[in-house]
């Protein structure tokens, strides 16, 4: 009997100290896949150059700003410092029905976006902020990702305004700064290169893709 208690007692311990033990904290919150989370906007569709060319389709007299004069993450407010009356032409434009639809993939976004999806032990979601103006572009986001990426991937879609609440190992995202309620989000943001970021001085602690074409998957390798 005496036998049998100290076995309990000793497996007991054994399953407490397991528990306890640190590997249960921190990247366990994912398991042992890597959670890729990829923004759409600027990061797999190209935004801003399907706002510029719509701008100009539009609004042909008026003066606009080059992909190469881009500076900042808000299109309209830069519009809006070239003349005042230009910030509301400009979000009219991705305010207007097939703005979203329309969008081109950004090079060699759609084939990366595949192939990573693939990948063994990664898990992939497109996680995307709708504009306020819902007529169009939450549909259009999923018809977008549907025409591009196949119906599959259509499981794989985070509508949200708010990224911080959602988990995963790594985003990948055009938006130099990406706040909201949670303080510590569990992703490191992988900051995607765009005409508006590139001039940022360079971070010591942000990595960098500079584009699809750069090395991706090591991105990815060096957070499993
Ligand atoms: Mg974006």
């Amino acid at each position: 009997m005496a036998l049998h208690l100290q076995r309990t007692a000793r497996l007991l311990l054994l399953l407490r100290g397991s528990a306890l033990s640190p590997r249960s904290c921190g990247k366990m919150s994912t398991g042992t896949r890597l959670r890729v989370l990829l923004d759409m906007d600027g990061v797999i569709a190209d935004f801003e150059g399907g706002l510029l060319k719509k701008y100009r389709q539009r609004y042909p007299n008026e003066p606009y700003i080059s992909l190469e004069e881009r500076r900042g993450f808000w299109v309209s407010t830069q519009y809006g410092e070239l003349r005042e009356d230009l910030c509301d032409k400009a979000i009219s434009i991705w305010e207007s029905k097939n703005f979203f639809m329309d969008l081109d993939p950004l090079p060699g976004s759609v084939e990366a976006v595949k192939e990573m999806a693939k990948m063994k032990n990664t898990d992939v979601f497109i996680c995307t902020s709708p504009i306020k103006h819902y007529a169009h572009c939450p549909y259009e986001k999923y018809a977008w990702v549907e025409r591009h990426l196949g119906p599959d991937f259509l499981e794989k879609v985070i509508l949200t305004r708010d990224k911080t609440v959602v988990s995963g190992d790594i985003l990948i995202d055009d938006k130099p700064d990406i706040l909201g309620v949670e303080p510590n989000p569990s992703w490191e943001h992988v900051l995607f290169t765009a005409c508006h970021n590139k001039h940022l001085p360079a971070s010591t602690t942000q990595r960098r893709l500079l584009s699809w074409a750069d090395d991706w998957r090591g991105v990815l390798d060096g957070k499993r």
